[in-house]
């Protein structure tokens, strides 16, 4: 539609960010934006509403989930928490390492964040190798969440990362 067509219009490509070989996609400029950033919730909140019932949670994961997922989960009339790099959160922590490209990497999510049965949608910015959104399944399904699924804004489908994920993926575009 216009309105993707319009946001994707935004979306800018660094060259070998942040190493040789990668592109890298930054969406920044659809937050310094105000216009874009409304059409970005209106464009999310009516894919989720199609997509998924009833969600009591929305999990964002660090750094750029925390952009747009406290304004989805408002919207959504659903509460945020935050999965978190090591060492950020206080409390009974549910921890997971997961492998990146060259090294490993580890997250957190408080234990009383989420309640046995709570419906959660996880969101973030970028699906790539799906090793980050995987990692944040995990320790939905350690607290005993029911993982309704995933929403990206986008997707590097080349990666195919979303066969590795353990619940239905949705994302408003995709990647080359
Ligand atoms: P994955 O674990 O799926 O390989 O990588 C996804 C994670 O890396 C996401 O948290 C995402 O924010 C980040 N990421 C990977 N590639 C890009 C990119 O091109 N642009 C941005 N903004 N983030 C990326």
């Amino acid at each position: 539609t216009d309105r993707i067509q319009f946001l994707r219009s935004k979306l800018a490509q660094y060259p070998d960010f942040p190493k040789k070989g990668i592109l890298f996609e930054d969406i920044m400029p659809i937050f310094s934006d105000p216009k874009s950033f409304g059409i970005l919730i209106d464009l999310l909140v009516e894919l989720i509403q199609k997509e998924f019932k009833e969600i009591d949670v929305v999990v964002g994961l660090e750094a750029r989930g925390f952009l747009f997922g406290p304004t989805l989960a408002l919207r959504l009339n659903a509460g945020f928490v935050p999965v978190r790099k090591p060492n950020k959160l206080p409390g009974d922590l549910a921890t997971i390492t997961f492998k990146k490209e060259y090294d490993e990497d580890a997250f957190a999510m408080q234990k009383s964040s989420i309640k046995p049965g709570q419906r959660v949608l996880i969101v973030d910015d970028i699906l790539a190798t799906g090793g980050t959104a995987l990692a944040a399944d995990e320790l939905i399904l350690q607290l005993n969440g029911s993982l309704l699924g995933h929403v990206f804004l986008m997707e590097l489908g080349f990666l195919e990362g979303r066969k590795r994920l353990k619940a239905p993926t949705f994302t408003l575009f995709s990647g080359q």
